[in-house]
């Protein structure tokens, strides 16, 4: 283990002991990683990290694109990121709100001005600063669940991205991939437990007080209007309509927001 991230794993040794920490240099995608070492068997609770992150994924196909996570002085800034994924056998009752749970307990960690964007990003101002994604695979009558995070840590111009981004830096300045992985990674696992046997509704003040969308009028991509109204105890968005209040719990419906226009290319 490289010293830079010796502190999270004395943190995950000291709270959550079974959890081993992985750091490599470069990958893929640390979601796809974790995926190919499920499907071979290994099914361990793992939080893997990776430096670089060479064709990191969003929802539906999406790019994630990513910097490196290096601590050296000359390495951290521009494009700098942290990527990681936590692996872990998981039975909640329902999966319902997972994204949103992860993302209330990262926003928690890291700052309060910080704003979750159902189901799965981090917003600063406005901008997307992280987005979560979360995916599972079969495991002996339980899922294996993959919790993959990116967040931008250095200044990013928006070349190739839908929207302007956000940076940590921002507000955090120079708090590098172990430091934000440090203040990220005990309370994210305790989170996930606590998802596991008590569902999302505990977690649902912690995501209507961050909620960036409240109040603001939307597209869904199936072409249905109306203005958010929160997230109900099952995670599912709250869209108020002509034809009523509908509950949007899809992961196939993409949310354009009708909000303050934003640089580079049309979404
Ligand atoms: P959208 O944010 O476009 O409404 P989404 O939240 O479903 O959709 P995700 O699948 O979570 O999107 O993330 C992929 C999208 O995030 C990409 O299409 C790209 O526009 C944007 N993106 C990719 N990398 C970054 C990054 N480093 N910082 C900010 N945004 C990024």
């Amino acid at each position: 283990m490289s010293a830079d991230y010796q502190p999270v794993a004395q943190a995950l040794a000291k709270h959550w002991p079974g959890v081993s920490l992985e750091v490599c240099d470069s990958l893929d995608s640390t979601n796809s990683e974790l995926m190919r070492r499920a499907r071979a068997g290994q099914v361990q609770p793992i939080l893997l990290v990776a430096r670089q992150q060479t064709a990191g994924r969003g929802r539906l196909g999406r790019q994630w694109l990513s910097g490196t996570g290096h601590t050296d002085s000359d390495v951290y800034g521009e494009g700098a990121s942290l990527t990681f994924s936590l692996g872990l056998p998981l039975a909640p009752a329902s999966w319902s709100g997972l994204s949103l749970a992860v993302g209330v307990s990262i926003a928690a960690s890291l700052h309060a001005e910080l704003r979750l964007k159902w189901p799965n990003d981090l917003w600063l101002h406005q901008r997307k600063l992280a987005g979560i994604l979360i995916e599972t695979t079969a495991l002996d009558g339980r899922r294996y669940a993959i919790v993959g995070v990116g967040i931008n840590l250095g200044a990013r111009d928006d070349n190739g991205l839908a929207r302007a981004p956000a940076w940590l830096g921002e507000l955090l300045p120079g708090m590098d991939a172990p430091q934000t992985l440090l203040r990220i990674a005990a309370p994210l696992l305790q989170a996930i437990r606590d998802f596991e046997l008590r569902g999302f509704a505990p977690f649902q003040p912690g995501f209507a007080q961050r909620d960036a969308l409240m109040g603001e009028p939307l597209t869904l991509s199936d072409g249905t209007c109306g203005t958010a109204h929160g997230v109900n105890a099952d995670g599912a968005l709250l869209l108020r309509t002509p034809d009523g209040l509908k509950a949007i719990t899809s992961s196939e419906l993409s949310l354009r927001a009708v909000l303050a226009p934003q640089s580079g290319n049309t979404t």
